[in-house]
């Protein structure tokens, strides 16, 4: 069987009508039929308080948010922003908008009003769906930047919440082609322009479910916990519609980290498989013992490398982590450990069936095509071609294969930062930092960090009659935190008198890393 042929057979898992589909009917519409009271979502909220959803209770409120948002005549094909806390609403609203045969574009809650106005700009986004608290992050200007811009939907208003519960309980869903965008991620890129929009097809889901079976090894009777924001490709694909595919339980903490908090959700919620990124599980190191592993049958990782020392540790503990490779642009995991396959310290697995990968220069590169490649970037045709040469596709990521066929991760092909998991353009931070009156010039570089994976570094050169102080360094900290992200800002600043530059003029941002 070629790859094309063994994608064609996993198509019997996913509801298609004729050569049409709409994912929603396979992650809700079908267990609300089959399995009406199984529970899809469990919600432990800041305040300790919980919400549940049974898969039909999920179905009616994705119905009723998909007629909510027919009775704004919002155009199917609009593309809808969603800015949102991980909330019930996030995820509601993000099947909701699909269903409706429109395009999700979720965003992490951590974003301000620089890097949420951006996002919105450049995706020309045609509807928000947001909350009291977030909207205050959206600039004054926005609406007239954005023409696009006609709808936001404020969550916690009373009228909107009136409106919603009068809608009706049933909703057809609408049905798609193929390659037809059901989401787009927001991610960040340092090719000529900080963020970028991937579009990810509907068809997507039919690699996105075979994974969640192998790499994740889920079965509906599972209580499953992916601990990332749906803003995040890993999120969305694997913390909304690939376990819903599945028919599992999704457990959802809104709190943030806190180890000895997901220790106990773990053990409360009896949680049988875990999805998260090496940062947490090197945080969580400190307080983890053997026992808290009694109910846990798959743990995996994803978004940096899993170093040899933190496998390790796991697996003196009786757990062996299932490091898995992906990116937004790949729309499901492509490398990977399995369950079932004996695993190699320090490695990321092996391509997966399907997936035809191997390394060229050092980078790894994947055949083209797969189910859940990315169809395109939003207005970006030039850099969406870049990806390509010829018949295959480049990830930017350079690895290694030893003589088993095991790929070992080495670093990024360009300035990329992982910071916790989460990519970063330097670009974008550099650009905020260039809005502040002292700086007057700058270049932004990860640099490791034994936590984190990478932290990010800015160094800066003043502009006349700026003093070099630790006070003025905690002040561009802030500057990028309360304009940016409150994730991604440079926990390092080093001023220097003048950037190593090239004949033409550009930072050389390699001799920056060995700076003292
Ligand atoms: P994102 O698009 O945010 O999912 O980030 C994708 C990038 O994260 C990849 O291109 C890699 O640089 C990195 N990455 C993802 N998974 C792994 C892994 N298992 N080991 C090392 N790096 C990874």
């Amino acid at each position: 069987m070629n790859n094309k042929e063994f994608w064609e057979d996993k198509e019997k898992d996913i509801i298609f009508q004729a050569n049409k589909l709409n994912i929603i009917e396979s992650c809700v519409d079908r267990h609300a039929k089959k399995n009406p009271n199984k529970l899809a979502f469990v919600f432990e909220f800041e305040n300790k308080s919980i919400k549940k959803y049974t898969y039909k209770e999920l179905e009616k409120e994705v119905n009723q948010f998909a007629n909510y948002l027919n009775s704004l005549k919002i155009k199917k094909n609009s593309r809808i922003f969603l800015f949102l806390p991980k909330l019930p609403e996030m995820y509601i609203a993000f099947l909701a908008v699909i269903k409706q045969g429109s395009i999700a574009v979720p965003l992490f809650e951590a974003f301000q009003s620089e890097g949420l106005d951006l996002r919105l700009q450049r995706g020309d986004a045609d509807v928000l769906i947001t909350n009291k608290e977030l909207t205050k992050r959206l600039s004054k200007e926005v609406k007239k930047k954005i023409k696009t811009l006609k709808n936001i939907i404020i969550i916690d208003d009373q009228d909107f919440k009136k409106k919603l519960e009068k809608q009706k309980t049933e909703f057809k869903a609408v049905l798609k082609n193929k390659k037809d965008t059901a989401f787009m991620i927001f991610t960040s890129s340092t090719a000529g322009t900080p963020i970028a929009g991937i579009q990810i097809p509907h068809y997507a889901l039919i690699q996105q479910h075979f994974t969640a079976k192998l790499v994740l090894d889920l079965k509906q009777k599972d209580n499953y916990w992916c601990t990332a924001h749906p803003g995040w490709i890993t999120g969305a694909v694997y913390g909304i519609l690939a376990p819903l595919s599945i028919g599992c339980t999704n457990f959802i903490l809104e709190a943030h980290f806190d180890a000895k908090k997901w220790i106990e959700f773990l053990k409360r919620n009896k949680i049988s498989v875990m999805y998260t990124a090496p940062t947490a599980l090197r945080m969580l190191k400190p307080e983890i013992k053997k026992e808290d592993f009694k109910g846990i049958r798959n743990i995996a990782s994803v978004g940096e490398a899993l170093t040899s020392s933190v496998f390790d540790f796991y697996k003196n503990l009786g757990i062996e982590i299932n490091d898995s490779y992906w990116q937004t642009e790949t729309g499901a995991l492509m490398i990977s450990n399995t369950p079932l396959m004996k695993k190699k310290s320090g490695s990321m697995g092996k391509p997966l069936p399907g997936i035809n990968a191997t390394i060229k220069d050092g980078m790894i590169i994947i055949k083209k095509s797969w189910p859940a490649m990315m169809t395109g970037i939003y207005k970006h045709e030039k850099m969406y071609k870049e990806y390509f040469n010829k018949k295959w596709f480049k990830t930017n990521d350079l690895a290694r294969i030893d003589n088993e066929g095991y790929f070992f991760f080495e670093a990024r092909k360009d300035d990329m930062i992982k910071s916790s998991g989460e990519r970063i353009s330097p670009i974008e931070i550099e650009s905020i930092l260039m809005k502040h009156k002292a700086v007057k010039e700058t270049a932004v570089i990860g640099i490791p960090d034994e936590i984190k994976g990478q932290i990010i570094k800015a160094f800066i050169v003043l502009n006349k009659g700026f003093e070099e102080t630790n006070q003025l360094k905690e002040e561009l900290m802030s500057f990028v935190k309360q304009n940016y992200a409150g994730h991604s800002y440079p926990k390092q600043i080093q001023f220097i008198k003048e950037f190593p530059k090239t004949n033409s003029g550009k930072i050389i941002k390699m001799e920056l890393k060995n700076l003292k």
